[in-house]
């Protein structure tokens, strides 16, 4: 057991799930599973002031959805349960208080009013921004700074306060990152930390140390943007007792602005015209939906595929990993360092590729959905085959409706215009004689409408290709779609013949 290997994802569940998000959930899984190890979800729901009903339901279901399932979480417990944190309020005081204990922490009784005085009174061309530190925690209302007495009585009246980390001065505290190597820090930059908040949660500081301890972690993956603070988690890990136990780190790369000017945010996706978060998200509070991965025709296994090449790479040229290779070669080592452009089209190709690798019946069950929401369909089989016909024309599942919709429905609009052009007596004589004969033609299949068609288009002594761009903006709509004969066997007799006439009619 304690060989184990033991990884987390421990979000916070604030909103929609970021793509850098799932790719950290990928990474633990990834190591998790290559090791023999535990994948494990931890909600950090610490802070209630940033509670989102239904974020924490969207977090598992996007991990569902992306084939990543934690064996120990909230929903399936485990161990070392409850795997919430808000369950486990009662766990953290006794650490916060055993730092206090040993002179590492403090009680800081400010309020709101005196920690903004102390910010406006020190703020200066020079510090734009006055931290409680060394420098300023001797001037404020906590147990450093008043007598024993004073802090025993202020405790007694039940005033509210909070605990601190007293931040050694001058110190240089260091850990390798399994990414990048050894990083240090001097701990004089970095304020005094609230550990425990006056509502006694804890807060993001205290909780991943005392969690990473109780839960026997032993690698922890979390991105970039972490690692300022891991100066004080480490100082945490130690003032415990606990350095020995500490998790080895690694902090990922950033996902770039395609351009790769600074952190993708997800209103990047909506001003670049591509989704940020795993799935659809609709915030509880304006009610406003914000697109996702899923539900704009990604398949899970290629936005998995995506976002594991997205920052790293094995070495060799591939790109099209399997889960199975994905666990076989993933190596946290050759993470790279610096930030990650994220491409959409090259997102688009991974689907594409998917999409190709789909047998038709599993394709026809995906794209099911995205069909019915405008038509019904009749038939299992006839939708197999539709999907089979025009998947490589298909980039994302949302495509079937747009490649395919002239299967189920005649097309809303017809491009009139594109026939009309080159429209003359010939042509308008051409569909007028062929229409009879295709209602009589003995057997519906493409060979023998094609047939027909070579034979009338013979008999008039036109062109072939003067009239087969024609049929097929009337059939299709426009000038796209797969071989215009295949289509008219697949709508069938009745809506080919149809189709054509009303056409022709508005000519
Ligand atoms: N709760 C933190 C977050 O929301 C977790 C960071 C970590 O993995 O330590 O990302």
């Amino acid at each position: 057991m304690a060989n184990e290997v033991r990884v987390r994802f421990a979000p916070s569940p604030t909103g929609g799930l970021h793509l850098g998000g799932v790719r950290t959930v990928l990474y633990n899984y990834l190591f998790a599973r290559q090791h023999g190890g535990k994948f494990i979800l931890r909600v950090e729901d610490t802070d209630q002031n940033r509670f989102v009903a239904g974020a924490e339901q969207y977090i598992v279901d996007c991990l569902k959805w992306c084939g990543l399932e934690p064996d120990e979480s909230p929903e399936k417990g485990g161990p070392f349960a409850p795997y919430r944190q808000s369950e486990r309020k009662h766990l953290y005081y006794q650490y916060a208080q055993q730092l206090v204990d040993k002179g590492h922490a403090y009680y800081a009784f400010d309020t709101q009013d005196e920690l903004e005085d102390m910010r406006s009174r020190l703020k200066n061309d020079d510090n734009h921004n006055p931290q409680y530190d060394y420098s300023t925690r001797m001037h404020m209302k906590n147990s450093l700074a008043l007598s024993r007495e004073e802090t025993v009585a202020l405790l007694n009246k039940n005033t509210p306060y909070v605990i601190r980390i007293k931040m050694p001065q001058n110190e240089t505290v260091k850990f390798t990152d399994m990414i990048r190597g050894e990083i240090s820090f001097d701990t004089t930059i970095t304020d005094d930390k609230v550990l425990l908040k006056a509502d006694g949660m804890p807060t993001y500081h205290l909780a991943v140390v005392v969690d990473d301890y109780l839960m026997q972690i032993t690698h922890a993956f979390r991105g970039e943007e972490w690692l300022p603070s891991a100066s004080v988690h480490l100082l945490l890990w130690e003032y415990l007792g606990w350095k020995d136990s500490m998790p080895q780190w690694a902090h990922l790369p950033l996902i770039l602005k395609p351009d790769g000017h600074g952190k993708l945010s997800k209103r990047d996706g909506d001003r670049l015209g591509f989704p940020v978060f795993a799935m659809n998200w609709k915030d509880p509070k304006t009610g406003e939906t914000i697109a996702g991965f899923r539900e704009l025709g990604f398949l899970p296994e290629a936005f998995v595929n995506l976002l594991a090449v997205l920052g790293w790479n094995d070495g060799s040229e591939q790109e099209i990993y399997s889960m199975e290779e994905l666990i076989q070669h993933f190596s946290i080592s050759r993470v790279h360092k610096g930030g990650a452009k994220f491409d959409y089209e090259k997102a688009k190709w991974f689907n594409h590729q998917y999409i190709q690798q789909k047998n038709n019946e599993e394709l026809a069950h995906l794209a099911r959905p995205y069909i019915e929401t405008y038509a019904e369909i009749h038939e299992p089989q006839y939708l197999v085959d539709v999907v089979g016909m025009i998947k490589d024309r298909c980039t994302l599942l949302s495509d079937f409706w747009a490649q395919g919709h002239f299967f189920f429905i005649a097309p809303a609009s017809t491009d009139i215009a594109a026939i009309k052009e080159k429209w003359n007596d010939a042509k308008k004589q051409f569909f007028a004689s062929w229409i009879p004969k295709l209602n009589s033609l003995p057997d519906w299949t493409h060979a023998s409408i094609e047939a027909s068609f070579n034979e009338e288009v013979q008999l008039q002594n036109i062109k072939k290709g003067e009239v087969m761009l024609p049929l097929r903006i009337m059939l299709v709509g426009g000038k796209y779609g797969p071989g215009v004969f295949e289509i008219a066997a697949m709508i069938g007799r009745e809506e080919t013949v149809q189709r054509i006439s009303d056409t022709v009619a508005k000519l």
